[in-house]
């Protein structure tokens, strides 16, 4: 079984979906989780409340990754509670837009690339002073990376951005230790994919998965889990694809 004791973590984007899941799941496998936050400090603050519950340390930190200042923001805070030390960093925080080519416009362009890739960039960039030997940072990437799933041209491309920078940022701080991976969801049922609630959106899911059911975000949370932790002590610079075997 994964174990995180002693730890220190910081999801973000932790109050909904996947990011949530993996905040208890980090929290459950012992670590004490930092749970980032940008408008929903109730639903946060229920995570953090749930993890203390069960015996766990947990804190809600805010910040709107949208903002170019937000990463050196969060980084203090995080800085602020758990000292000098970093274990595991989720980057999860994201957001998505369906819109054709004609429809994306540049503020939506401009939106997904500040919170999907400028803040997970600067994040691992302010964190790098606590992040060291064994310490493991997991950002996440999409399906839409590798493969057409409907008009998603401009989300995509931001996936496609979290691959590239896993390979490069993998290479430049594996001499300190530091691993850096990513994970691939498939279509998870979350506000983000809420289009899997009409029937024509589950048979589309389904229809694209080997797997025949819906995917929830605890099945992303324990590859997060495993990749964060010593079990995964030799793999750095790649992307896990965990949905349920779709496009293939
Ligand atoms: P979700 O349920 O919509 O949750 C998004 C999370 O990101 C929320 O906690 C939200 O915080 C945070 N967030 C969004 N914009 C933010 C901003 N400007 N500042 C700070 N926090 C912000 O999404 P999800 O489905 O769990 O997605 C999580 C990650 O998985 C994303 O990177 C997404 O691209 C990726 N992904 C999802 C799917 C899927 O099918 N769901 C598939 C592949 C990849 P607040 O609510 O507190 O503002």
């Amino acid at each position: 079984m994964t174990t995180l004791s002693g730890k220190t973590a910081l999801v973000t984007g932790a109050s909904r979906g996947i990011g949530r899941a993996t905040a208890l799941a980090l929290a459950k496998a012992g670590a004490q989780v930092l749970v980032h936050y940008g408008r929903g400090a109730a639903e946060a603050e229920a995570v953090v409340k749930e993890i203390r519950a069960s015996g766990g340390r947990a804190e809600a930190l805010a910040a709107d990754l949208e903002a170019p200042s937000a990463p050196r923001a969060l980084a203090e805070q995080a800085r602020a509670i758990v000292g000098d030390r970093l274990d595991v960093l989720v980057a999860n925080a994201g957001v998505g837009k369906s819109a054709t080519i004609e429809e994306t416009t540049v503020a939506d362009f401009d939106r997904l690339f500040a919170v999907n890739v400028r803040a997970p960039y600067f994040l691992v960039q302010q964190l790098l002073p606590i992040l060291g030997e064994g310490s493991s940072v997991v950002l996440v990437s999409s399906l839409a990376a590798h493969a057409s799933v409907g008009a998603l041209s401009a989300y995509a491309a931001t996936k496609g951005a979290i691959d590239t920078l896993v390979k490069h940022f993998a290479a430049e701080l594996g001499g300190r230790g530091v691993r850096v991976n990513a994970v691939a969801p498939g279509v998870i049922e979350t506000d983000m994919s809420s289009f899997t609630k009409s029937e024509g959106g589950r048979e589309f899911t389904l229809g694209i998965q080997a797997l025949k059911r819906l995917a929830q975000p605890d099945d992303v949370a324990g590859a997060v889990a495993f990749l964060a932790s010593d079990e995964a002590r030799w793999i750095t610079g790649d992307t896990l694809r965990v949905d349920g075997g779709s496009k293939l």
